[in-house]
């Protein structure tokens, strides 16, 4: 199962997406799919099944934008179906959520947002956040303060990124036992599960410890404690060996 993240200031990322979702594909996956921030909002592509016959089937890497998150899937919650793949969205389609993990309190999430209204799609654990995001968005213009706040209500493991229309040209991004690193590249910044996902592009890397969070754009990448406070992202850049 795999994440990966792109925010470039001015590359078409759906192509370089599936590219580096291949570059995971050792750890193993059933699912694939991409969510692109285009020109008329959230595009996504996705099903079960291998990335190059699901490539081949729905053209993920034509999906045009500069910033953009994709997915392999090792179903936890749900079987391996093209509902279930990831990202998974809220029922306005105006945020796209990649998980690797399992929220152990989906159930009376999922509850208290069907009491809500909300209206599910698949059989995820992961789709509760999606939901849980646009319901914390009501009240509150502020996308990553609502990011934050849906981070903290969630129990289990992940990792995540997140894109919405609220924010555009941003990637949220949160790590609690699974892993997640940051890619530093020229005009172009990455999020993913493993190093060698974005190693072609950039070998400065931030490798995030469990209970951090925050986001990339195409130039810069903000992290703090999931307690809210502020981390120096400079001290924690690596350079690792080509
Ligand atoms: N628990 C999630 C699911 O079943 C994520 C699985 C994964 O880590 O890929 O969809």
């Amino acid at each position: 199962c795999g994440i990966v993240g792109i925010a470039s200031s001015n590359r078409n990322v759906g192509p370089l997406i599936v590219d580096c979702l291949k570059k995971l594909e050792y750890r193993g996956y059933d699912s694939v799919g991409v969510a692109i921030v285009g020109k008329h909002g959230i595009l996504i592509r996705k099903g079960a099944g291998k990335i190059d016959s699901v490539d081949e089937a729905k053209c993920l890497r034509c999906l045009e934008g500069n910033v953009g998150i994709g997915h392999t899937r090792w179903a936890t919650h749900g079987p391996p179906t093209d509902e279930n793949a990831h990202p998974h969205t809220d029922c306005e389609g105006r945020i796209a959520v990649v998980h690797n993990g399992i929220i152990e309190n989906y159930m009376e999430l999922k509850k208290m947002l069907i009491a809500k209204g909300h209206v599910f799609r698949s059989s995820t654990d992961t789709e509760v956040i999606a939901h849980l995001l646009e319901e914390n968005a009501r009240n509150n213009s502020d996308f990553f303060d609502v990011f934050r706040r849906t981070v903290r209500s969630l129990s289990g493991s992940y990792a995540l990124a997140v894109v919405s229309v609220m924010a555009p040209g941003k990637i949220f991004f949160a790590r609690k036992h699974s892993p997640l690193v940051i890619g530093l590249g020229k005009d172009v910044m990455f999020v993913a599960s493993d190093i060698p996902a974005f190693l072609d592009f950039t070998n400065k890397v931030i490798v995030l410890n469990d209970g951090e969070l925050g986001y990339i754009d195409s130039g810069s990448v903000y992290m703090e404690t999931i307690e809210g406070k502020p981390i120096d992202v400079s001290s924690r850049i690596l350079v690792v060996p080509w």
